[in-house]
C-alpha cells in the first residue's frame, strides 16, 4: 500500500499521518521530519537546508529525490509506505512516478486534506505559540502558503486526472477527520 498525503501547511498532515501508519502498519516517510533531522546535523548541507526551511522556501528537488530514493531503498519500505510532504513540485511528482515504475510499485491513494485558508492561518499561529517551530513566524507562514498554492496545489489536478485523488474535509476533530480519510480510502480501494 502506497499512500501520498497532501495538504497545505497547518492542514494536519502530521496528525493524520500518525493515525494512517498505525492503521495500515506501513512506515512513515516525512520529508519535513527528515529535513529537520538533517538540519540539526549542522554540516554544510544542514546549513543549506536550514536556510530554506527557516525562510519557508522549498529545498531543491535533487536533494529531496536523493533523500527519498535512499529511504525507499531500505527493506522496510518494500511493502509500501505513507509519503508525507512529497511530492511538492511537478518535478518531484514526475520523478517519484518514475521511481515507482522502476520498482513496479503501485500508488494506491493520494489523500488531500482540505482546510479553509482562514482556519489554516489560525492553526499555524496557535501552533507557533506551543511548539515554537522556527518556520512558524508570520512571514514564513505566508511564504509557505504561497509556495503551496503555486507549486504544490497544481499537483492535485494531476492526481485527480489519474483517478487517485481522495479529497477530505480536514476540519473538526482529528478523529472525525481520520474517519473521513478512512472512508475516502476504503471506498475506493
Ligand atoms: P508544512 O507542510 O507544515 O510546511 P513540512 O514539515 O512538510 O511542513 O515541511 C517543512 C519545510 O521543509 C518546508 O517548508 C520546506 O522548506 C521543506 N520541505 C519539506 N518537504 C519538502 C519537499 N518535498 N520539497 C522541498 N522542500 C520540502
Amino acid at each position: 500500500m502506497i499512500i501520498i498525503l497532501m495538504g497545505a501547511p497547518g492542514s494536519g498532515k502530521g496528525t493524520q499521518s500518525k493515525r494512517l501508519v498505525d492503521h495500515f502498519q506501513i512506515p512513515h516517510l516525512s520529508t519535513g521530519e527528515m529535513l529537520r533531522e538533517a538540519k540539526k546535523r549542522g554540516d554544510e548541507t544542514g546549513r543549506q537546508i536550514a536556510e530554506c526551511i527557516d525562510s519557508g522556501r522549498l529545498v531543491s528537488d535533487d536533494l529531496i529525490l536523493h533523500l527519498v530514493e535512499d529511504r525507499l531503498s531500505q527493506p522496510q519500505y518494500q511493502r509500501g509506505c505513507l509519503l508525507d510532504g512529497v511530492p511538492r513540485t511537478t518535478v518531484q511528482a514526475m520523478r517519484l512516478d518514475e521511481l515507482f515504475r522502476r520498482h513496479a510499485w503501485t500508488l494506491d491513494h493520494v489523500v488531500a486534506l482540505s482546510v479553509p485558508q482562514t482556519e489554516l492561518v489560525r492553526r499555524l499561529a496557535a501552533r507557533a505559540k506551543v511548539e515554537g517551530r522556527a518556520d512558524d513566524t508570520p512571514e514564513t507562514i505566508a511564504r509557505r502558503m504561497d509556495v503551496y498554492d503555486k507549486q504544490t496545489a497544481p499537483l492535485l489536478e494531476f492526481f485527480r486526472s489519474r483517478g487517485l485523488l481522495r479529497e477530505v474535509a480536514a476540519v473538526g476533530s482529528a478523529e472525525d477527520v481520520f474517519q473521513r480519510v478512512l472512508s475516502a480510502v476504503n471506498g475506493q480501494a
